[in-house]
């Protein structure tokens, strides 16, 4: 089974609804969590471990062959990110960062001018974690420092994650609904969109949801720091939407001491409210995978 966490808005607190899902979902099966927010990956920094096994994600690089070029324009024309660009002399020349990779030039270039090169975008890694009874396998992507293009590292995690053996594939999204997140929660079986109790968390809310639904994923709400404000349209909201909310997470102090202790709520403080509330998410995912 495949659950992605996702939640259109950032910092509504994915990541830590996904690491306290790993931890409990872990007990008793194989799971393997995969942190896709490539630009910001944190699921390792609030398990407490560090990133181990590094793999590149290597990505096409065209180079022209100036021997070869006829100025003709054409691989400035079919570059949809504006990584080739043409001199007003007819000379085409690359800005690497912009460059996705997608071969375009290449296969357009009537005279063959274009060499393929590549680089490295991106690194995934695979680490062991072991905690407290909670045993799983991390899997995160990260993008270097500079580069503007996730997918392609989303979809490289991604694949590492899915490669390895499990019951469950629990996936932690970026924030957004754009091709990153698309990308990484296409092909779940359920999504878990959580969500806060302000007006932008609905707004997002919204937008995930629907993504959810365009790729025909069944979807659920968890509403995070409740209490803080009104929840009334977040539910009205996901009746319309046909997705069920499967938990409320109060907002207190002990979540936010367990984020900065780097050890999951459900490990370091079982009895709490929040870890209650984790748990009977935990369990209603369980009855689903049966
Ligand atoms: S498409 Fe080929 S020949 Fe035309 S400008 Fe680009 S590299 Fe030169
Ligand atoms: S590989 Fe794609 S993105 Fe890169 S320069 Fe060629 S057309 Fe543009």
């Amino acid at each position: 089974m495949i659950v992605s966490v996702s939640g259109g808005k950032g910092g509504t607190g994915k990541s830590t609804v996904a690491v306290n899902l790993a931890a409990l979902l872990s007990r008793g099966r194989r799971l393997v969590l995969a942190d896709l927010d490539v630009e910001d990956p944190n699921d390792h920094i609030l398990l407490g471990v560090g990133l181990e096994r590094e793999e590149p994600v290597n990505v096409m690089l065209p180079f022209v062959d100036y021997r070869r070029c006829t100025k003709c324009g054409v691989c400035g024309k079919v570059c949809d990110t504006g990584a080739m660009l043409i001199s007003p002399q007819g000379v085409p020349f690359l800005i690497p960062r912009l460059c996705s990779g997608c071969r375009a030039c290449y296969f357009a270039c009537p005279e063959g001018a274009i060499v393929e090169g590549g680089r490295t975008i991106a690194y995934t890694y695979l680490t062991d974690v072991s905690l407290d009874g909670a045993e799983f396998e991390l899997v995160t992507g990260s993008l270097r420092e500079g580069e503007e293009h996730t997918p392609p590292a989303v979809l490289a995690a991604k694949e590492r994650a899915l490669s390895l053996d499990a019951d469950v594939h629990l996936i932690d999204t970026s924030a957004g609904t754009g091709n990153s997140v698309a990308t990484a929660v296409d092909g779940s079986d359920l999504l878990i969109a959580v969500t806060e109790p302000t007006p932008l968390g609905l707004h997002d809310l919204g937008l995930i949801l629907r993504v959810a639904e365009e790729l025909g994923i069944e979807s659920w709400v968890v509403i995070n720091r409740a209490g803080l404000g009104p929840e009334d349209g977040h539910v009205r909201l996901a009746e319309e939407r046909g997705a069920r909310v499967a938990a409320r997470i109060p907002y207190s102090r002990e979540v936010v001491e367990s984020y900065v202790g780097g050890s999951p709520i459900v490990l370091s403080r079982p009895g709490s409210e929040a870890a209650r509330a984790l748990a009977g998410l935990a369990a209603m995912v369980e009855e689903v995978m049966g």
